[in-house]
């Protein structure tokens, strides 16, 4: 059966992430718009109907899934409902875009998956970096060998949390919070999608130096083992404010220095090093990285309806191997010792 035209998203969760980028991007699509938005809190729900037009306001998941008009679901709630809702959005047979981290553990996040495959419907992870034109030109250099075999790469990937957003991240782990699950688990699906290699093992030392409570940790350092051999170093906080993020790819025969890229935005700068001689990359045109999502989704949708094989541009896969990667860096950080990633 062809999806509607336009695909109607529903939001579960009247978040700061869909209110800032989400709602755009669904929109900006010629075939898609956002069609109901739900929020536990009914006036919460209401306000934020109206400050972005959206049609229709719930205040439970499951009367928003009862609506008939909603095809789709981007699940931004905070990270411990993910798993509920995303069951019952299986349930329910509404395509399923669910937030980073998927779940909580790994046991819930592959309940999610295999309840979205057992109802036939769409699921990815909204995983935005790995949309980025200047990590998509990464990618293309490094499998075409312009830097030779990778060895070793450098993540920095520490920021300042704005004041806006130190609320659960910050003191409930409950919900999800400390840098871990919010940060490393990006950096993870990132260096998987940059050098199309799995992680084998980690090992992390992380901390709290003040901004966090509740034993959550607001910065982390570590290093990410891939099947190739490959090391990857990373510094991911919520206490930085004054450095620069990116990332560094060092390979056998040169290195790409990509600066300001570990961002919400569509920027920053690539410069590839060989021979001796530094030329910067032109990783063409910006386009928002949530756009580029959103398109592949929908596409992906109609993909699926037409009897393909519909692909997010992160899968729900790619969503459960970031989240094995981001908890075993915080048991790995918890009990001192190296974690093995099985398959
Ligand atoms: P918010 O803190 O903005 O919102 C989370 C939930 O808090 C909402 O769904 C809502 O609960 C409740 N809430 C927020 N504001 C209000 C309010 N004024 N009144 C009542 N309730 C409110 O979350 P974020 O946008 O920061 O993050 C949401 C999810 O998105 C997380 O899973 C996070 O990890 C992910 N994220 C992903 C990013 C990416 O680039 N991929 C970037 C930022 C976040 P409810 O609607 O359930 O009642």
């Amino acid at each position: 059966m062809p999806p509607s035209s336009p695909i109607r998203w529903g939001l579960i969760g009247a978040s700061n992430i869909a209110r800032q980028y989400m709602i755009n991007a669904i929109n900006s699509q010629p075939n898609s718009t956002v069609t109901a938005v739900m929020s536990h809190n009914p006036a919460h729900a209401a306000q934020f109907a109206r400050d972005h037009a959206i049609p229709n306001a719930y205040s439970s998941v499951d009367d928003l899934l009862a609506d008939p008009a909603v095809d789709a679901v981007y699940i931004s709630s905070t990270n411990e409902k993910h798993h509920p809702q995303a069951l019952a959005a299986a349930a329910a047979g509404k395509h399923i875009l669910c937030e980073k981290p998927l779940a909580l553990t790994m046991a819930d996040a592959q309940e999610m998956v295999a309840a979205a495959a057992n109802a036939n419907v769409v699921m990815g992870t909204n995983h935005h970096l790995r949309n980025a034109a200047t990590h998509r030109t990464l990618r293309r250099l490094i499998a075409e060998g312009t830097i030779g075999k990778p060895l070793a790469v450098r993540v920095f990937h520490a920021i300042y949390l704005p004041a806006f957003l130190q609320t659960w991240r910050v003191d409930a782990p409950a919900a999800g919070g400390g840098v871990i699950l919010d940060i490393t688990v990006h950096d993870a699906d990132t260096l998987r999608f940059l050098l199309d290699d799995e992680v084998v093992g980690v090992t992390a030392v992380s901390t709290s130096q003040g901004m966090t409570s509740n034993n959550l940790t607001d910065g982390v350092m570590g290093v990410m083992q891939f099947r190739s051999g490959c090391l990857a170093q990373f510094h991911d906080a919520f206490t930085i404010a004054h450095a620069r993020t990116g990332l560094e790819i060092h390979g056998t025969t040169g290195s790409l220095i990509a600066e300001n890229v570990m961002t919400q935005q569509p920027v920053g700068t690539v410069t590839l090093r060989r021979s001796g001689e530094s030329q910067p990359v032109n990783w063409g045109e910006p386009e928002d990285l949530y756009i580029h999502a959103v398109r592949h989704f929908n596409q992906a949708i109609t993909d699926h309806a037409a009897g393909k094989n519909g692909r997010p541009w992160a899968t729900a896969e790619d969503g459960l191997r970031s989240l094995a990667i981001a908890l075993a860096v915080q048991e790995s950080a918890a009990k001192g010792k190296f974690i093995e990633i099985g398959d």
